[in-house]
Parts: C-alpha cells; sequence; structure tokens
C-alpha cells in the first residue's frame, strides 16, 4: 500500500522519518496544503489553528524544495516566540534526519548568540528564527539572505499582536524579491490581510476549518459565579476533574502568581509561567509541565503563545482575555493533535456579554455548566481512586516480603472492610472539605456582586498578624522561584502550606511568615536540613523577636494536623490532595481518559524534584 504521504508527493527518505514519528496519515491542513506548497511557485495563506499539524504541512514541502548540497540559507521561518522556534527546529530536524547534509538553526533570543552565529557560519539551509534575533543577527552582516527562496511567517497574527510588524518588515527586505513567501495565522485581522497585500502576489488562500473558528475538538463552556467564589470554582473544577492537565489563563502577572500560589499551598500540583520569571525558570517550570510533573500551569497570554503541549484536557480562563481575539489561542492550548479538549470560562455575571462575543467571533456556541455539589465531587473522587487501585501496576518483588505482615495486621477484617478503609482513607478527607460546601453557581442576573474581595475572594489578604517573620539562607541564587521555597519549607518542616504567610524571595536568602502555632515544631522539623550539601538556616528576624507576637505552642486559634499533603484538613478546610501516604494519585493520559502511562502528580513528586536538581547538581551553589 502506498504511504499517504507519498502520495501528496514527499520523497522516501522524508516519509520514513514522519513514519519514525507515528505519522500514519496526513492531518486535514497537510493534506490541503502539501500538494500546493511543493509546487513552490506560489504565496501562500493558511488559516489554521496551532496543533493542527501546521509545521510539517510547511515543513515537508520546504525539504522537497531545498538543494541541500547548498550549504547557503534557503528558507527562513519566522514565529513569534522562542518557545516556537525551538519546537519547530526540532520538529524539522526530525523531519530531515534521513537527507544527508541537511541543517537547520534555531535564532532566538535569551540564549548564547555566539553558538547561533557559529551555527550559521558552518552552514545552514534553513533558519527558524524569531524576529528580534534575528535582525540582531543581519544587523552584524552575519548572514546572508540573497540566496532564500522561501520565507514562512508562522503565527502571523501572534507576531503582530506582539508589536513584530517593524521587525518582520525589516527582515523581509533582505531576502530576495522573488521569494515566496508562506503564511499561517490562526486569525485573520485587518493587520495580516496587509501583510498579506504588501508581501505577496496573489497569493493562493486555504482556511482550515471556518475563518477564525477554535478548534472543532474543543468544547467551550462557561461557568457563571460571584467573583469572590472565583477561586473556590477553580478548586471545584479542578476536584471534580481527577485527570485534569491544564493551562489556566490569567490575565496580569500578579493574578498568575497569586493564583499559583494559593494552589500550591493548598497542595495542588501548580506553578506560574509569566514575563517576570528569567527565561531559566520559565524553561524550568515549562519542562515540569512538558513532563506531566505538573498538573496546572497558571498563565499569562504572553508567557503561555507558542505552547505545544500535547494531552492538556482544560484550558481554564480564570479571567476573560481583554482581546476576545486571543481567546482563540488560549482554547487552542488543548485540543491538539486530534484529540479533544474542553475550554472553560470562570465568569461573573456581568460577563456574559462577552462570552456572547466570543461566540459570534469563534463561532461556536458556549455551553453553560453548573458547579458540581461536593457530593459530586467527593463521588467523582472516590470512584477515581477505585478506578486507580483497581489498574495499579503491582509490583510484586517488592511488595512480596511485607505481605506476610499486611495479611496479619487485616486478618480480622473481611474483604469488604478491608476495601471500605481503603476507599475511605481518601473519601474521607474529601467528605470533610466538602460536607458543608455551598453551591457556587450564581445566576445571571444575580446582582450581588458589591462589597466583593476580589478575584481570589475566599482567599483574600492575609494581614500579618498571628504569623512570624522568619529568615532563611536560600534564594533567587539557589534557583528558587517562591514556589519552590513554599514547597520546600513545607515538605521539609512538615507543615501546611496554609500556615505560611508571605514569602520575600531575595537573592541568597528569602523571608518567609509562619503562623506562631507552627514556628516551634518548624524550627525542630528543620534540624539538620541540608541543600545542596549545605546546612539550611532558619532563624526569626528582629522584628518577629522584638514585636513579641510569636506566641509559639499551641496558643488559640484554628490548628491542623499532619504533614504536608499528608494530613488532614484543618477545620476551615482547604482540601488537600495529591497525598495519602505519599503515593501519587495522579496518573497521566487525556481527556478521554484512555492510554497514557501513570504519572505521578502527587505532592511527592515535588519532593523528587528537588531530589534530582540537587543531584543534577543544576543549582548554583551559594559561595
Ligand atoms: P503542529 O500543529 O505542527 O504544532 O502539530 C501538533 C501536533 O501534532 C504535534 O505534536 C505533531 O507532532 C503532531 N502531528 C502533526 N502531524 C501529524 C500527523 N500527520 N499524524 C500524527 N500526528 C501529527
Amino acid at each position: 500500500m502506498i504511504n499517504p504521504f507519498s502520495k501528496l508527493g514527499i520523497s522516501d527518505d522524508v516519509v520514513n522519518a514522519v513514519k519514525d514519528l507515528g505519522f500514519e496519515n496526513p492531518t486535514p491542513i497537510q493534506e490541503q496544503s502539501i500538494p500546493v506548497l511543493l509546487e513552490g511557485n506560489n504565496d501562500f495563506v493558511g488559516l489554521a489553528q496551532t496543533g493542527t499539524g501546521k509545521t510539517a504541512a510547511f515543513g515537508l514541502p520546504l525539504l522537497e524544495l531545498i538543494d541541500f548540497k547548498s550549504n547557503k540559507p534557503q528558507a527562513l521561518i519566522l514565529c513569534p516566540t522562542r518557545e516556537l522556534c525551538l519546537q519547530i527546529t526540532s520538529d524539522i530536524k526530525n523531519f530531515s534526519k534521513n537527507i544527508s547534509g541537511a541543517n537547520v538553526v534555531a535564532v532566538y533570543g535569551g540564549a548564547n548568540i555566539m553558538q547561533q552565529l557559529r551555527e550559521i557560519r558552518n552552514g545552514v539551509q534553513i533558519v527558524v528564527a524569531t524576529p528580534g534575533r534575528m535582525l540582531d543577527i543581519i544587523g552584524r552582516k552575519a548572514i546572508d539572505f540573497s540566496n532564500v527562496k522561501f520565507v514562512v511567517l508562522d503565527e502571523a497574527d501572534e507576531m503582530l499582536n506582539m508589536g513584530f510588524q517593524e521587525d518582520i518588515n525589516d527582515i523581509l527586505s533582505t531576502t530576495p524579491d522573488d521569494k515566496k513567501t508562506w503564511l499561517f495565522s490562526a486569525t485573520m485581522p485587518p493587520e495580516v490581510r496587509r501583510i498579506a497585500k504588501n508581501y505577496m502576489d496573489q497569493p493562493v488562500e486555504l482556511t482550515m476549518g471556518t475563518k477564525n473558528t477554535g478548534n472543532v475538538n474543543i468544547e467551550h463552556e462557561y461557568y457563571i459565579v460571584r467573583a469572590r467564589d472565583k477561586y473556590a470554582a477553580l478548586k471545584r473544577i479542578v476536584d471534580f476533574n481527577p485527570e485534569i492537565f491544564a493551562v489556566v489563563f490569567c490575565k496580569t502577572k500578579l493574578d498568575t502568581q497569586d493564583v499559583a500560589e494559593h494552589l500550591i499551598k493548598d497542595g495542588y500540583n501548580a506553578d506560574a509561567l509569566h514575563g517576570d520569571l528569567s527565561q531559566q525558570q520559565r524553561d524550568k517550570v515549562m519542562q515540569r509541565f512538558r513532563d506531566r510533573n505538573m498538573q496546572l500551569l497558571i498563565a499569562t497570554d504572553v508567557a503561555a503563545r507558542g505552547i505545544d503541549v500535547n494531552n492538556v484536557t482544560h484550558v481554564i480562563n480564570y479571567s476573560l482575555p481583554d482581546e476576545i481575539e486571543s481567546y482563540t489561542h488560549r482554547s487552542g492550548r488543548t485540543g491538539r493533535a486530534g484529540k479533544t479538549g474542553i475550554s472553560i470560562c470562570i465568569v461573573n455575571s456581568k460577563e456574559i456579554g462577552k462570552i456572547r462575543q466570543i461566540e459570534r467571533i469563534i463561532g461556536k456556541q458556549f455551553t453553560k455548566a453548573e458547579l458540581p455539589t461536593g457530593f459530586d465531587v467527593c463521588e467523582k473522587q472516590l470512584f477515581a481512586l477505585v478506578h486507580k487501585v483497581h489498574n495499579v501496576e503491582v509490583n510484586e518483588n517488592q511488595i512480596e516480603q511485607y505481605m506476610p505482615r499486611i495479611m496479619d495486621e487485616f486478618a480480622e477484617l473481611s474483604k469488604d472492610e478491608v476495601i471500605k478503609r481503603f476507599a475511605s482513607l481518601e473519601f474521607n478527607r474529601f467528605l470533610e472539605y466538602y460536607k458543608n460546601a455551598p453551591d457556587l453557581n450564581s445566576s445571571a442576573d444575580d446582582r450581588g456582586e458589591r462589597g466583593e474581595r476580589g478575584e481570589r475572594g475566599e482567599r483574600s489578604h492575609r494581614g500579618s498578624e498571628g504569623y512570624t517573620r522568619l529568615f532563611i539562607n536560600l534564594g533567587s541564587v539557589d534557583d528558587f522561584t517562591r514556589g519552590d521555597l513554599l514547597s520546600f519549607v513545607c515538605n521539609n518542616g512538615k507543615i501546611s502550606g496554609k500556615s505560611i504567610g508571605k514569602i520575600d524571595l531575595k537573592g541568597v536568602y528569602s523571608f518567609f511568615e509562619v503562623e506562631n502555632a507552627t514556628v516551634e515544631s518548624l524550627f525542630n522539623n528543620f534540624k539538620g536540613v541540608e541543600f545542596n550539601n549545605r546546612g539550611v538556616r532558619i532563624e526569626k528576624t528582629a522584628e518577629s523577636d522584638g514585636g513579641g507576637r510569636s506566641r509559639g505552642g499551641s496558643g488559640g486559634g484554628r490548628r491542623e494536623g499532619g504533614s504536608y499533603g499528608g494530613g488532614r484538613r484543618e477545620g476551615g478546610g482547604e482540601r488537600r490532595s495529591y497525598s495519602g501516604g505519599g503515593g501519587g494519585r495522579r496518573e497521566g493520559g487525556n481527556s478521554s481518559g484512555g492510554g497514557g502511562g501513570f504519572r505521578d502528580f502527587s505532592g511527592r513528586s515535588r519532593e523528587d524534584r528537588g531530589g534530582r536538581r540537587e543531584g543534577g547538581n543544576d543549582r548554583k551553589r551559594r559561595s
């Protein structure tokens, strides 16, 4: 049987390479564009969503059209972000792995330019670049584009959104007039039209799906809640979807950091991605997300651009984007590569109008969904646990030695009793948290929005009353983010994230607040704790000693038991998930629940990560 890619005109070397990647059939966009682009004599405009197989749609024809005997740049691919640049480069390297002499270089900011210049000097046929760094290299006269035959503008709308219009003009002016330009864009605002008009000659235009529509594999839902219940609603959605692997979008860096920190404190495996993080920190966060060592990525629009992670089950719009067009980009992070996905908006009653606007733009209707009740969540979690116990892979060799003792312990209990107790382990914790859980749904005509405490609602600002400020000899030079420091303190101090107040991350040291009642046990648990072979030191700061606020002991107020992620929930009740004696309870797989191997999303994975980092020596030592 002839391979379907061969039928489209792709040569054997490349067909074999894509076969190795598991591509059996072309995606619709590949089927439509490859034959057109292979002709090599047309300008081209492709309206296509991310995650539809766009890279191969232009990458495979490019490989057929380039002369790999020459070592001169013949194709330039411009894209908006470093992440996308690396992704495209890696894809094209994979597609061309059987072509001898094929060279692809990634040119992007925030990395060593000398290395990129060296690769260019050594000879490349395909340059994949972000506009800023490309201009820098052109300015140094370090590249010759006189042989460029093809320019690809990928995610053109995003490049324009990010203000790269002038850079693109300048770059294109250094390429020959007779080159062909291939433009891909998820949306077609007038600015992108203008590029097509100015730089292209009667382009062939293909629309994959309907113009400006979201991916057909994505379902759109919205929940109406009072603004003060947003955070609680987010947690309930997450709790109701035990397999969730999601990107949560916030409008500002501050909100992003804030929501991520609260989720971490509440025991969820989350982290923030925003522009205030260094490139290294962002890479680290993204790597964890890609490896599925993190379940919830809380991101700003800009930071999440170009994220290409498969099997994202949900996109959650914690706040709606200002620019409605951004909604398409946000929701396009799920439903990739033929998978299904759900894009959720958590809105208050005043924002329904915006939902209607988005519906008009994407040409799809949202479903109004009801937040599950506490009971629904408990039931869902219970059966997720039952399912997990049923499917767990037993390590016969390791468990064998303990079986006699385990059987001894359970000797008195019937099979029914044992099962009931195992199931109750998790179920009790959810029951306790959700037993008095309020109905968070708000109706469209609900006017009870006044006097609210801001987006995060139930976890509004907590002052320092009742907290002791502590010094710790770890900080950003140890490559800690605030989230890292929080889990380090929680894991080693064996306290709940809720006992921690403000965290003030400095360079070689940091400050953090802990509830007074927790200070003593924290000090005890930190005895002998080391980080990278260095003793970790915690001290009360002068103001907390002098202020006499630290009551210590078990004096008054609410108290909670157990260690972070391991113990029972406190009275006021945030859920501590991903715990249960340190065992992971999350698994991989996509929204359909099938396939993917089990992954550990437990609190333990954070500790493991810490261990690996230390072992891997990728943290700087304090001198
Ligand atoms: P892209 O839109 O190029 O970012 O591709 C989205 C995802 O789909 C990537 O993970 C690709 O590896 C994958 N992909 C692209 N084309 C195919 C294909 N023909 N068959 C299976 N997977 C594909």
